[in-house]
């Protein structure tokens, strides 16, 4: 087999590199799979009821960037869909990201209406204020609420959810989650949201149907040997494993899902996710049919258990992101930026680095746009005076 270039991985960005080349350069792409199916974390497909699920965790597509749901839409139609969460929070189901509504929820009319006052004269109705903003409020009131917040909605959840406790974690992590003051319920505010009508997994079918792709699954890359050695890489897994851990394993959180399906029940919960910040060892419950609003009896439910990651043990989900394993990532950095023109490392693994989808579709044309059409460029002025 004639190839021009080695693909690994076939999640979002593998595939989004691959179709770039296929279709812009019109070279030939060979796209190697460990798994034993495309779409990477992405991956959506039918239980054994029949229910469609994401395999790895729900995945809510939002963007701002008209560019990257253009080029999605070429690949797929899209169901609208706004996310809506819940957060159980001394016993009551309540509205997350933390907004007025929240507010008024949880606390007497009286005092809720008092903070909105003060919340949106501080902060301006509509914006987002970090939490760790609040708790730095001169305001004895709105400091007292953000240490409820940060108590009651953030540290359960983030302890679980990273094994250990926020403070052993970047600042960014903590400065990140934002308090809306606004009665805006929805996840996400971005202009773009969406689910692929027929799944993502198909978007990612229609994305590689060209002549000049082909895709090869449950197959290791390191498995191919020397097989393709002359073609150019973009190697889009763990970064670690591609030196074999020379300077050691970087650290990530993995993920444990229980699903169970509910054949006389219609409907579990009241929005697609609710969270368990404070109660159980599970993080959150998705409930598949209210992101999907497939008509079928019965629901399908997946309980999200964070837990530690060991690479001969379990998949990687999350960097963790504390200062020390950056500081391991760059090491293999530096080793990734000696292979320049025969290697690029893209994508979440490659780049250890948290990426929403769009984030990554972003990423993944920047590096075709700015790395390997100018890499082309410069390889024909080469051969052009030789
Ligand atoms: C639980 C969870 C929920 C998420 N929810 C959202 C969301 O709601 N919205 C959103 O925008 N983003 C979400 N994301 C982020 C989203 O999953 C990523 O942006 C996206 O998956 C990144 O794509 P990628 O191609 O870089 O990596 P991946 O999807 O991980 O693809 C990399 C592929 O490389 C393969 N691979 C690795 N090593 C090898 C090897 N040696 N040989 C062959 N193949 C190999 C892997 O099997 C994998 O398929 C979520 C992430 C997680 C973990």
């Amino acid at each position: 087999m004639n190839i021009d270039w080695l693909i690994v991985g076939a999640g979002f960005s593998g595939c989004v590199l691959a179709e770039q080349i296929a279709t812009r350069l019109d070279e030939k792409v060979l796209i190697v799979e460990k798994r034993d199916h495309l779409g990477g974390n992405a991956y959506d497909c039918y239980d054994e009821n029949g229910v469609l699920v994401h395999l790895y965790g729900p995945h809510l597509f939002h963007t701002n960037s008209k560019k990257i749901w253009d080029y999605l839409s070429k690949f797929t139609e899209w169901k609208i869909y706004h996310h809506h969460a819940q957060s159980v929070i001394d016993g009551k189901s309540v509205p997350v990201p933390f907004n007025l509504n929240t507010l008024y929820r949880l606390f007497p009319q009286g005092y809720a209406s008092r903070m909105e006052e003060k919340l949106i004269e501080q902060f301006g109705f509509g914006n987002k204020v970090p939490i760790l903003k609040l708790l730095e409020d001169s305001d004895g009131d709105i400091q007292q609420l953000a240490e409820y917040i940060y108590k009651k909605v953030f540290y359960g959840y983030t302890t679980k959810q990273w094994g250990m406790d926020p403070k052993e974690l970047d600042a960014s992590v903590t400065g990140r989650v934002p308090i809306h003051i606004s009665r805006d319920d929805r996840y996400f505010q971005d202009k773009y949201q969406g689910i692929p009508m027929q799944g993502y997994t198909q978007m990612f079918r229609n994305m590689i149907n060209h002549p000049n792709i082909k895709l090869l699954l449950n197959t290791d890359y390191k498995e191919l040997g020397d097989y393709f050695k002359n073609s150019k890489k973009i190697y889009t897994g763990p970064i670690d494993a591609y030196f074999d851990y020379s300077f050691g394993e970087l650290p990530y959180r993995s993920l444990e899902f229980h699903s169970v399906h509910h054949p006389d029940q219609d409907t579990f919960q009241p929005t697609a996710q609710v969270n368990y910040p404070n109660d159980y060892d599970f993080t959150r419950i998705t409930e598949y049919k209210k992101i999907t609003s497939q008509k079928i009896k019965g629901t399908t439910t997946v309980f999200e258990y964070p837990c530690p990651y060991s690479p001969q043990k379990n998949d990687p989900y999350y960097p963790i992101p504390k200062k020390e394993n950056h500081e391991l990532f760059q090491k293999y950095q530096s080793e990734a930026q000696k292979l320049k023109g025969q290697v690029w490392f893209v994508g979440r693994l490659a780049e250890y680095k948290y990426y929403n989808m769009d984030q990554v579709v972003a990423r993944a044309h920047h590096v075709f746009e700015k790395e390997i059409v100018q890499y082309k460029q410069n390889g024909s002025s080469r051969k052009r005076l030789t």
